[in-house]
């Protein structure tokens, strides 16, 4: 049993990289705090660590991870077939939960397949026209 309360975290396997350049998005700027690097990619050594001590250090039955940018398709497919292998090697008997917030315009089927497969919780940001409101939607 882990000593410490259950707690949420927000990954950001990306960091602050975008494939769009919204005028409001308050975070890709966070770039400008790591001025000394270009290469923002959580390694497989780090997600490996980052799984497992999260999955250990959560007192509940269920752990929930939440995957955000930046994009976080950006990691690619493989990235995120590979988290879900990690969260199998290590939950230990507890219910694993995927949360993932995108703009959207990298999917395809196969990213839809695997989210379904995988019952990944999906946020969708998409922006309306201009002066139109915009439209959060968020779904299975
Ligand atoms: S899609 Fe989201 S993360 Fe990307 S630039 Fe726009 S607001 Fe920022």
């Amino acid at each position: 049993m882990s000593p410490y309360p259950t707690f949420h975290i927000m990954t950001k396997p990306i960091g602050a990289i975008c494939n769009l350049d919204c005028t409001y998005c308050y975070y890709l700027e966070k770039e400008k705090l790591y001025p000394q690097t270009r290469q923002f990619k959580m390694t497989d050594e780090t997600l490996d660590s980052y799984i497992r001590q999260y999955i250990e250090s959560q007192a509940s039955s269920e752990v929930s991870f939440a995957w955000q940018g930046g994009e976080p398709t950006l990691m690619g497919l493989e990235y995120f077939q590979k988290v879900v292998q990690l969260q199998r090697k290590y939950a230990n008997g507890k219910k694993i939960g995927n949360a993932l917030q995108t703009n959207g315009t990298l999917l395809t089927d196969e990213w839809g397949r695997f989210f379904s497969d995988n019952q990944f919780l999906i946020g969708l940001s998409i922006d309306g026209v201009k002066g139109g409101r915009k439209v959060r939607r968020l779904g299975r």
